[in-house]
């Protein structure tokens, strides 16, 4: 969780010039505010890092995968392709806005293959929601290739990929609009927040009126402004703003110390027998929050996962059995049980949900053990972490 990791004196200077003024909404009120803007500052240094032309800042990586779905246009009974395994807002934002989950396969790559998509495309298929999983990105090149051919919406969900590049392109920006997560247990935080980015114009202006009520935001009189669409509140304040800030300037340097970190372990891991890793379509373009292993098979996964309990090791995730993070455990999801109806309640789901094959996931998924690297380990700490649990797994690989 490097965000947490590094929280220091900036988070808190930042935080308090919010207060001092008073103004901790990211609108109007420029005489109350002395200057200060959090949320348009966050959103441009997210431009600077990404390279993405249009940043817009909500209050959280759900709310940004809502705004990404709608500005996208995606909504009533649109089918759109999502992956098996990710963490479980995708799947809520994409019901909720009244589209039709289709589950298709994901690869070794942790993400969507491009085969997996072609697998499930049919005449319906509106849209992609790709995932980035874990840190790094999606096989784009396959991928484009078969939104382009097949003339199909791609909107990603990074929400827990900023600071991964493919080909030196930030993930968020092949699709048509991206999102960003920076809760609690991202690689930067704002206690809770998201970010929404796009290249193109329109939809921009399209999330920055969605996510505050269909607000223009032109003029500074809020009580007199238009509302070109219907919208809802999903707006960041700017005391969250002000931490997701600080965390932004300190992404490059936490990047640099998860990518060394993560090279002495897995370079200690690569030693063993009967272990793989996760592929990297770019590995260039990692930004190092996870080392993703595979064992031989599921059995070998959940007993080194057990040798690691017994052993005092941390920090490594087994997401097969995670309620939140594969399908496997989303009962509640299947059963389409709601608050309320859905459209999917009206419309019947495109897939029978309680019976996917999904084969090539479940193997994948059920062998992939992920380890969270800390950015403030030393090299010590981290070759020390890393010896432990090399001789953690060959107690059970031997
Ligand atoms: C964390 C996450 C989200 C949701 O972000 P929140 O800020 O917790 O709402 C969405 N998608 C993915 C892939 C995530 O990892």
């Amino acid at each position: 969780m490097p965000g947490t990791e590094f929280f220091g004196k900036e988070e808190k200077e930042g935080v308090n010039e919010v207060l001092n003024t008073g103004c901790l909404f990211r609108y109007n009120h420029e005489e109350l505010r002395q200057g200060i803007w959090k949320a348009r500052e966050l959103e441009s240094e997210v431009c600077r890092f990404t390279g993405a032309g249009y940043a817009h800042a909500v209050s959280s990586g759900s709310t940004a995968v809502s705004t990404a779905l709608a500005a996208a246009g995606i909504g009533h009974g649109d089918e759109v392709i999502v992956p098996p395994f990710t963490y479980i807002a995708t799947i809520e934002a994409l019901l909720l806005a009244g589209g039709l989950p289709v589950f298709a396969e994901v690869d070794e790559t942790l993400c969507l293959s491009a085969e997996g998509i072609k697998e499930v495309l049919t005449s319906k298929t509106k849209a992609v929601l790709l995932v980035h999983m874990c840190g790094a990105a999606a096989d784009m090149d396959a991928i484009m290739r078969v939104i382009e051919y097949h003339n199909l919406i791609l909107v990603e969900d990074a929400g827990q990929a900023l600071g991964a590049f493919y080909k030196n392109k930030s993930v968020g920006l092949f699709g048509k609009t991206g999102a960003f997560s920076f809760d609690f247990f991202k690689i930067t935080t704002a206690g809770e927040g998201g970010l929404f980015i796009t290249d193109d114009e329109q939809r921009y202006k399209l999330a920055d009126s969605f996510a505050d009520h269909g607000h223009d935001h032109i003029g500074s009189n809020r009580g007199m402004e238009n509302h070109p669409v219907i919208g809802f509140n999903y707006r960041i304040s700017e005391l969250h703003a002000a931490v997701g800030l600080e965390q932004m300037r300190r992404l490059p340097e936490v990047i640099r110390l998860n990518l060394r970190n993560k090279k002495i372990i897995k370079d200690l891991l690569s030693t063993l027998p009967d272990i793989s890793f996760r592929h990297m379509p770019d590995p260039q373009g990692d930004s190092g929050t996870f080392l993703n292993f595979f064992m031989p098979d599921n059995e070998t996964a959940v007993n080194v996962m057990s040798q690691f309990a017994k052993d005092g090791i941390g920090g490594c995730n087994y997401w097969y059995t995670n309620m939140y993070h594969f399908i496997n455990q989303w009962d509640h999801l299947k059963d389409l049980k709601s608050a309320a109806p859905l459209a999917i309640h009206h419309l019947g789901a495109p897939q029978d949900y309680h019976n996917l094959e999904l084969p090539i996931s479940q193997k994948v998924i059920g062998k992939l053990i992920s380890l969270g690297i800390r950015a403030s380990w030393t090299e010590e700490e981290a070759t020390d972490f890393g010896e432990k649990m090399k001789r953690s797994i060959s107690k059970v690989l031997h």
